[in-house]
């Protein structure tokens, strides 16, 4: 039998590395762009010698050990903690918000019962089932704290009204009321020591695996084949015929500079004083070697056009009715199955995308050994059924 697997991000390449360890068949993997990796492909910058990351900084983490230990295959992991900082008028604050970013925010030295009373007392306990990233902040933080630090952000990383995104974006983060300014809460993170690309050109390195760049799937590519695993854009895969789901995508103005320049990996900044959403220095996550001279991202955030790259489902009230019907018609599509950020129109991080890969993969290969191979449906593809209420189950 083969395969054909489009995209070659870590939905597409893991799932098409699984399928070649694991069983004796071929595996073709397609990929629109003239590079590997997707957005999270890295490459040394030529003037600073930095290895930047071409489509935003990405830091690695996770709580699941198979699928830390199964990163460690291609790579080897430097340690890193993800502490970004705020800049607003008031100054340079830690992020996630927490005791210090309270303290410092209200000149308080507030002890962690102190800080949750306080918070208590001026959050909105009235809203109890908050329905937005709106009502979700007011009710974890209070009117101050949010308009500080996430209303002018996710205006402009959006695009809309905070109360028109998700409360589950807000739940990405936490709010602590310690000193514990790890943005992340998983159990391991890291950098991988020689950039995100050489992972993928160590999981695409199998006998049973071929790679063909700058081919832009079409709906005919999948004829010759006995399975297709679709990682693109779901609405780009029904050739948008019942419309384009919103997505979200991020520019950068880059500039180099000698020496130190922001002092730090990542710095925000919410204010809507200023257009852009962050800037990255990303020598600092390169922090076991030494440079002279240092590139600096500045990071811009608009709607997606033709040309452009999605990178944010924005999932809107609207997108998912839409994304509902696509869903539907996914599972009217024989030989096919939908996976990553894109195919299921989910904002999902690495670690999810490669356990999710993962599973499928696992999920495939027995349904092949047992001569059946089907449509497999994610997990992610359930959850979204699920969510958007349709009556439909894979
Ligand atoms: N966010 C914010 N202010 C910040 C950082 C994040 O308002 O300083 C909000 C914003 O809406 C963002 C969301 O929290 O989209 C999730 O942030 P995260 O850092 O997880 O976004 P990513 O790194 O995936 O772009």
């Amino acid at each position: 039998m083969r395969f054909l697997v489009v995209g070659s991000g870590f939905a597409g390449a893991v799932l098409a590395r699984e399928i070649a360890d694991h069983s004796e068949h071929h595996v073709d993997v397609v990929e629109a762009r003239d590079h590997i990796g997707g957005n999270c492909y890295t490459e040394k910058e030529s003037e600073t010698g930095v290895t930047v990351h071409r489509y935003g900084a990405h830091i690695f983490h996770t709580s699941n050990l198979d699928v830390w230990k199964y990163i460690h295959r291609f790579t080897e992991m430097m340690p890193f903690i993800n502490r970004p900082k705020a800049s607003i008028e008031k100054g340079i604050f830690s992020l996630p918000v927490n005791l210090h970013t309270i303290n410092q925010f209200y000149a308080k030295k507030f002890s962690p019962l102190e800080a949750r009373q306080f918070i208590d007392a001026i959050r909105r306990q009235d809203i109890t089932e908050p329905q937005n990233f709106e009502e979700q902040a007011l009710h974890f933080m209070g009117e101050d704290l949010y308009r500080a630090f996430f209303h002018g952000y996710t205006k402009k990383h959006w695009g809309c009204e905070p109360r028109e995104i998700p409360a589950s974006v807000l739940k990405r983060l936490p709010l602590r009321f310690n000193y514990n300014d790890n943005y992340y809460s998983s159990l391991y993170q890291g950098i991988p020591k020689g950039g995100y690309t050489a992972i993928f050109e160590r999981l695409l390195d199998h006998p049973r695996l071929s790679l063909t760049l700058n081919h832009r799937w079409q709906p005919d590519d999948g004829r010759s084949y006995d399975h297709v695993f679709y990682s693109g854009p779901l609405d780009g895969f029904h050739g948008h015929r019942r419309g384009r789901l919103g997505y979200r995508t991020v520019f950068w103005e880059e500039h180099i500079e000698t020496g130190d320049v922001l002092g730090h990996p990542g710095i925000n900044f919410p204010s809507m004083d200023v257009s852009f959403t962050r800037r990255r220095e990303h020598k600092h996550y390169e922090y076991w070697k030494q440079f002279d001279k240092s590139i600096v991202f500045t990071e811009y955030s608009k709607e997606t056009g033709l040309e452009d790259e999605p990178y944010y489902p924005k999932r809107l009230t609207a997108d998912k009715a839409l994304m509902n019907d696509y869903l539907s018609d996914c599972m009217q599509t024989e030989r096919t199955s939908f996976m990553g950020r894109l195919g299921l129109y989910t904002y999902m991080d690495m670690h999810q995308v490669i356990a999710e890969s993962l599973s499928l993969a696992r999920d495939f290969i027995t349904a092949i050994a047992a001569g059946q191979p089907r449509p497999i449906f994610p997990e992610g593809f359930r959850r979204q059924l699920v969510a958007s209420g349709s009556r439909l189950r894979p």
